[in-house]
């Protein structure tokens, strides 16, 4: 299982590290919200980042800093919403669904079809699933929800 301990917004900016690079290293951490430890409710989570936001505490550089992995993912990928970015509010916000667990790749597997999420539920292990919502014009991100499926349940 993936470790998501740390804070994620400490390791986002640390260096000029190539996307390539960074594409690479893409884990569940980096999903905004996957940080609050503990915090069960992850529109409670969003909203107090955008409240952060609107008060001035947190600025669109911290905020609008979707991975570029999942940029592509939110263009090619993704299951568009009629729900406003919170940020730029020029775009809906897209959902972008990343399964993690036993046998999948380390970086994840996006989910793009209904199917292959549907396999995923009749396999044998369980899998972790975020969905992410990302908005495809400033890069706003945030972990909506988690859900498991597979594992005989
Ligand atoms: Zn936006």
């Amino acid at each position: 299982m993936p470790s998501w301990s740390d804070h994620p917004r400490g390791r986002t900016r640390t260096a000029e590290v190539s996307l390539a690079c960074l594409a690479m290293s893409f884990r569940p951490e980096a999903i905004k919200g996957t940080g609050e430890t503990g915090v069960i409710d992850y529109r409670l989570a969003r909203q107090q980042v955008i409240q952060q936001f609107r008060k001035g505490r947190l600025s669109r550089l911290d905020v609008c800093d979707a991975h570029p992995e999942l940029r592509r993912a939110a263009a090619a990928a993704s299951q568009s919403t009629d729900e406003p970015c919170p940020i730029c509010e020029d775009e809906n916000v897209n959902l972008v669904t990343y399964a993690f667990g036993p046998r999948l790749p380390a970086h994840g597997r996006c989910i793009t079809k209904a199917s292959e999420l549907a396999k995923l539920s009749r396999g044998r292990a369980q899998v972790a699933c975020y969905v992410v919502e990302v908005c495809p014009a400033c890069a706003w991100n945030h972990l909506t929800r988690v859900f498991h499926v597979g594992g005989g349940s």
